[in-house]
């Protein structure tokens, strides 16, 4: 198995659960880990229960049972140390539509930023990231989705968290910009960074992913890599291993 002993664990997920109604589970003790420079994503259908999931290690949603570990950190007991360590962009972030990129990266660079100097690093990461060149001189408005999506993960990035989580992080995205942004992922956990995912586009997740975790009503069924999940369902790709998962429920 990837997740094998020795490796560092960036996240441990034990055993979490939501009930936003009483008996009902979105999501039901799910548990699995993060290695370090590892791309894990959680692929399943709508309301499956990976935006639940996400936002209660994001610490953006009170876990109803269970922990999760980030870095060393528990959401439970220590939520403000981890949302030093991750950062979380939901599906449809917002972008500051009339500053310019260029504008917005320094804003957010001082939000985040310890000291001038750090800031000043991050805006200059972030402007390499996003590829812009000259366009960050342009407002946001301007911009096209794929190019504000870029901006937008550029600002997650610029601080090098230690975990990055994406919720579909290429919904909406022609097939260009989609593969800009998996090379970015693939770049940045070669340095290092590691991701948590979620699509319920399971063809494209399949090339950035080192191993995803199958999710569907709240359950998480399989985990491993796209790889070890065609050998073991005897399916061409992911879609079809999902079938067979669901099928053997
Ligand atoms: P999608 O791909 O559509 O984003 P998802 O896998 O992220 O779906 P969730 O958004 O986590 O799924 O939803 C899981 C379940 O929890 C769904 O049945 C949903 O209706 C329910 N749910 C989500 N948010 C709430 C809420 N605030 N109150 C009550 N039920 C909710």
């Amino acid at each position: 198995m990837a997740q094998s002993d020795g490796m560092e664990k960036v996240l441990e997920v034990k055993g979490l659960s939501k009930q936003y109604k009483k008996g009902v589970y979105a999501s039901e003790k799910v548990s699995f880990e993060v290695n370090k420079g590892e791309i894990f994503a959680l692929i399943g259908p709508n309301g499956a229960g990976k935006t639940t999931t996400i936002r209660m290690i994001s610490t953006l949603l009170q876990a109803t049972e269970g922990d999760a570990v980030v870095a060393g950190h528990s959401i439970l007991t220590e939520p403000d140390k981890v949302r030093r360590c991750i950062t979380y962009l939901p599906d449809e972030a917002g972008a500051y539509k009339n500053m310019t990129g260029m504008a917005y990266l320094k804003f957010m660079a001082e939000l985040y930023a310890d000291n001038k100097q750090q800031a000043e690093e991050y805006v200059q990461r972030g402007a390499e990231i996003c590829e812009l060149g000259d366009r960050l001189k342009d407002k946001i408005q301007s911009y096209s989705r794929g190019m504000q999506r870029k901006l937008l993960l550029a600002r997650a990035f610029m601080s090098k968290p230690a975990l990055a989580i994406l919720d579909e992080p290429t919904s909406g995205l022609d097939i260009i910009n989609a593969l800009e942004i998996r090379r970015m992922i693939k770049k940045l956990a070669d340095e290092g960074m590691s991701f948590l995912l979620s699509s319920h586009n399971m063809l494209e997740i399949e090339y950035v992913s080192d191993r995803v975790g199958i999710i569907a009503k709240g359950h998480l069924l399989e985990t491993g890599t796209p790889a070890q999940l065609t050998e073991k369902y005897n399916a061409k790709n992911l879609e079809e291993v999902f079938e067979r998962v669901v099928a053997e429920q």
